[in-house]
């Protein structure tokens, strides 16, 4: 129906009506309320729904005040058609608060419980304002009655009512249903209350509003104030047992139900009287089984000690907790719990009962297991290791150390576990500088395990003056912060070959002092020989005479070296530095290198192209690496070669940089990591012809080292090859590495009628 404009002035057009006082004192009762649960607060989702409840009571009241008090058919018909929007929604509300108070929030959440329960109230409205099928909206059938306007009933008004009813009905037998089943006396009461308070509009607002009009029976409409009556009751409610504010019972029912500890509540008979969802779950119980059944039933072990240790303080009114037990499940399976219960006792203090919960830690034992397991397997791993292995804390104590550390070391466990690493032992470096935990761990936080310190030969001195020679490890695991473990340490004791390694030096040393002496007088009388008996020989005589002299002198000379890396590495090299100017050094090695390079047809030049910096080094010893790389240089360069030593300052580094360049046969590329070690000789064609001993570049890169300079080389086969080496200047701070001893130069000039023909 539309109304012309003109016309509108009849919708306003309203008579006092004293039943309509009815209607306005349902609206004015819901306002109340509704401001009642607004100041409340609407924390709890079941609040929220009854507001909405009262505001679809208040707009059907308001527009029922204004059906009433209408003048006109007119009026009323347009009045009640918009009632339709309070009354329609009324139910659906309902049924979600219901829904909400007995704790089944999670159905109302769902998209397919919305729509089943708004769906069809949004339908019955779409027709009731657009057909004549739910609302009678013929003007004429319109009559006036003592209580206001009212026509016959729409042909299928019945099926609006019928769903109404329907869901007030499901409200209510949700409501008996969660009565019978609460144990909450007060929870009981409220809910009964709520039952009440819901029955008088569903019973008497369905026959005044539907049935009684169906059937033609023309009665006072009492629905709107039926259900302000009901209102009212739950208003009571609200204040009487802050049913909706928080209700203690609806949350206590649902964390019961929501933990997953077991919850069994049994009598002095220990008869189950309760028990939880989860209770039911990890036994395997269905539905209610478990209530009236005996405890022992599920509880596991001789019962009779059972009761006498773990329930009986119970009765006497005492609390256990965490207390050990086995429940047994109807698959018989023995699920492992901590158990903890408390009397029940009413206001009088006696007891009727007991409340028990349970929690399963199956899980937490296979955890503990299988971390036991892992421990022992990581215990066994560690002692079954030769090497030792210690772990540290971040303070540097000894948290565990396993049985070949403690056997290397010398210590039993408790000396050693618990006490700071720097206290029960002193680590020094090849160098005899101390090293602390400090220098063992890291502080940061690691991206990924890492090795922090990885040194070889260290020499450790326990508290107890053991003194043993390590390579040592130390790690960090990245979750070391979180677990306290600052480092982990493996050591593997190289005491042995320390030892070994110093009996070969102590032979060597021996044998070479040893040979030392006879070879002086060798080539003492070979040179006598050769001096006084040159004349009277034939000249095969004469260089059987010389192969024997250069022989000897060769023998001399590895001799003399041996003698040198023994006292290497028994740190007996001592380092005499003094201020030299480094252009004379290098033009007395070029003087004293000329007559064999000329002999060789090799042109020896020096290039100096600024003034050096003066240096500080050991003239002798420094003399000996120039000897050894120019000597080198010559013998593996052929006739008509060039070799060039150049020299500069590096000011920024405090030290001058030498090269001694050739352009001899080079050194394969295979052959340049081990170059500088002991005894090496680069193998092959290229050795022929010279007659090292593969000792040189070993004691020229130990001088080198000792002058805190560093010794290297490029090098192509074929084209030659350049020595680089540094030495400090007397600017330098760097200390001088050097230990007491003596030390000849041991390159052995071999001269023939005067004249230098060799070096080795
Ligand atoms: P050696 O007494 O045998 O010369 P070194 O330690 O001085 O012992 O040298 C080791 C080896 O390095 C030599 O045997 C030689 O093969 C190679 N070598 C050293 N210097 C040169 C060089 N300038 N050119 C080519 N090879 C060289």
């Amino acid at each position: 129906m539309v109304i012309p404009a003109s016309n509108l002035s009849v919708l306003f057009d309203f008579i006092f009506n004293p039943w309509a006082l009815f209607s306005v004192w349902a609206v004015g009762i819901n306002t109340i309320l509704l401001y009642l649960i607004l100041s409340k607060g609407i924390q709890v989702s079941a609040n929220r729904w009854f507001t909405l409840v009262l505001l679809s009571l208040i707009v059907w009241g308001v527009f029922e005040t204004l059906d009433r008090s209408s003048a006109t058919p007119i009026a009323s018909d347009f009045w009640s058609l918009a009632g339709m929007f309070g009354w329609i929604f009324v139910p659906p509300v309902f049924l979600s608060f219901t829904l909400s108070y007995i704790g089944k929030e999670q159905i109302l959440s769902r998209l397919s419980t919305q729509v089943t329960l708004f769906g069809p109230s949004l339908l019955l409205l779409f027709l009731g304002l657009t057909t004549d099928l739910i609302n009678n909206r013929n003007i004429q059938q319109i009559q006036r009655t003592f209580y206001g306007w009212e026509a016959p009933s729409a042909p299928y008004f019945w099926v609006a009512l019928g769903w109404i009813d329907l869901l007030l009905v499901a409200s209510l037998v949700l409501l008996i249903r969660h009565w019978a089943k609460s144990n909450d006396k007060i929870s009981r009461r409220q809910t009964a209350l709520f039952i009440s308070a819901v029955l008088i509009p569903v019973v008497g607002g369905s026959i005044t509003n539907g049935l009684l009009p169906i059937f033609g029976v023309q009665v006072y409409q009492a629905a709107v104030l039926l259900t302000s009556i009901m209102s009212l009751i739950i208003a009571y409610a609200i204040l009487k047992y802050k049913l909706f504010v928080i209700n203690p019972a609806t949350v206590a029912t649902n964390i019961v139900n929501t933990m997953n500890e077991i919850m069994i509540v049994f009598n002095l008979n220990y008869i189950i009287e309760f028990a939880n969802k989860a209770a039911k779950n990890v036994l395997g119980y269905d539905e209610e089984r478990l209530v009236g059944q005996h405890i022992k039933k599920i509880i596991s072990g001789d019962w009779e000690s059972l009761r006498g240790g773990v329930l009986k303080p119970l009765s006497s009114g005492q609390t256990i907790s965490g207390v050990d037990l086995e429940l047994v499940s109807t698959s018989d399976k023995k699920i492992p719990v901590t158990f903890s219960a408390s009397p029940l006792k009413d206001q009088n203090g006696n007891m009727y009962g007991v409340v028990s919960v349970a929690a399963d830690i199956s899980k937490i034992r296979d955890l503990f297991a299988d971390i036991t397991a892992e421990r022992n397997k990581l215990t066994t791993t560690i002692e079954s290791i030769v090497d030792g292995v210690l772990a540290l804390d971040f303070e540097g104590r000894v948290i565990t150390i396993n049985s070949p550390a403690l056997k290397m070391l010398d210590f039993g466990a408790k000396d050693i576990v618990g006490k700071d690493i720097d206290q029960v032992m002193k680590i020094f470096d090849k160098n005899g500088k101390r090293i602390f935990f400090k220098d063992l761990v890291s502080r940061r936080r690691l991206e990924k395990d890492t090795v922090v310190f990885r040194r070889e030969d260290l020499k450790i001195i326990t508290q107890h003056n053991k003194t043993i020679y390590v390579n040592l490890v130390s790690s960090a695991i990245k979750e070391g912060l979180e677990v306290g473990l600052g480092a982990i340490i493996t050591m593997n004791d190289i005491s042995g070959e320390k030892e070994l390694e110093e009996m070969k030096i102590d032979f060597v040393s021996m044998a070479a002092h040893e040979l030392r002496t006879p070879l002086t007088s060798i080539r003492g009388y070979l040179s006598v020989l050769q001096e006084e008996l040159a004349k009277s020989l034939s000249s095969e005589q004469q260089s059987f005479l010389d192969k024997a002299f250069i022989s000897s002198s060769q023998l001399a000379a590895l001799v003399e070296n041996l003698l040198s890396v023994s006292r290497i590495e028994r740190g007996a090299m001592k380092i005499e530095a003094s201020p030299q100017d480094w252009q004379v050094v290098l033009q007395e090695t070029i003087t004293s290198f000329l007559p064999l390079a000329q002999e060789k047809g090799i042109k020896l030049t020096l290039n100096c192209p600024e003034k050096l910096s003066p240096v500080s080094v050991d003239k002798f010893r420094i003399g000996e690496v120039l000897s050894n790389l120019v000597g080198n240089a010559l013998n593996y360069t052929d006739k008509g070669g060039v070799v060039e030593i150049t020299a500069r300052t590096d000011k920024k580094e405090h030290v001058v940089l030498t090269s001694v360049r050739d352009t001899g046969q080079g050194i394969p590329e295979s052959a340049l990591p081990r170059l500088f070690t002991k005894f090496f000789r680069v193998s092959g064609v290229l050795e022929q012809g010279s007659k090292g001993t593969g000792l040189g570049l070993y004691i020229s890169r130990a001088i080198v080292d000792m002058h805190g300079g560093k010794i290297w080389v490029e090098s192509e086969l074929g084209k030659g090859s350049t020595f680089f080496f540094t030495v400090p200047t007397t600017q330098t701070t760097k200390p001088l590495k050097s230990v007491p001893g003596a030390f000849k130069p041991k390159r052995i000039f071999i001269k023939k009628n005067n004249k230098l023909v060799a070096s080795v």
